[in-house]
């Protein structure tokens, strides 16, 4: 059995996660509906219903450097069934951005959102893939913001204005992530 040790707990997470859009953690009484119900849950292992626990005591450590936030699809099963409405995805959607601002953001994520910054779109777009459009009488890339150069200059403006770049370590001068 895990011993939890309560003395160096991080009083201020339940705050920061109501501050980022979660809730009052204290709603959940731990009935572990969420859990049951949770489809990245019956894969592997995955418990929002621990991950609620945690933050509610604080246990920072634990919570915020571990992969477990990210594994949620945010598919709102949880979110639906909880009976004292606890808003679970909505806590774990509210880690992620505290743990973003710890450091903490996974690389794929990063790397995700380098692509939204330099090209507009999480997927660049292939010249490969470009041709073979083309080929089938499509326009070379599709109608998204990746190709329109004023929407990626919007995108960019964004970034720079939510403090993205610095969460993710955007270098602008090199137009890529730093580290
Ligand atoms: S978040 Fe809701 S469903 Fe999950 S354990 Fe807490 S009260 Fe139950
Ligand atoms: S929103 Fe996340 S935690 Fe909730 S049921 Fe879906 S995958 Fe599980």
């Amino acid at each position: 059995m895990e011993v939890i040790e309560l003395k160096n707990a991080d009083r201020t997470l339940p705050q920061r996660v109501k501050e980022f859009g979660g809730i009052d953690l204290l709603a959940c009484y731990q009935c572990g509906t969420c859990s049951s119900d949770c489809p990245v849950g019956t894969e592997f292992f995955f418990r929002i219903r621990r991950i609620m626990r945690k933050a509610a005591l604080g246990l920072s450590e634990q919570v915020l450097p571990a992969k477990d936030i990210w594994c949620c699809t945010t598919c709102f099963t949880c979110f639906d069934r909880c009976p004292q409405d606890a808003k679970p995805t909505d806590v774990i959607l509210a880690l992620r951005r505290v743990a973003a601002r710890e450091g903490y953001t996974p690389q794929a994520s990063r790397n995700t959102s380098a692509n939204i910054t330099k090209f507009g779109h999480a997927v660049p777009s292939l010249e490969e893939i470009e041709k073979k459009r083309e080929a089938m009488g499509l326009p070379a890339r599709p109608p998204t913001a990746a190709t329109y150069p004023e929407a990626i200059r919007e995108i960019q403006l964004i970034v720079k204005k939510r403090g993205i770049a610095e969460i993710i370590r955007f270098n602008w001068e090199k137009m890529e992530l730093e580290g």
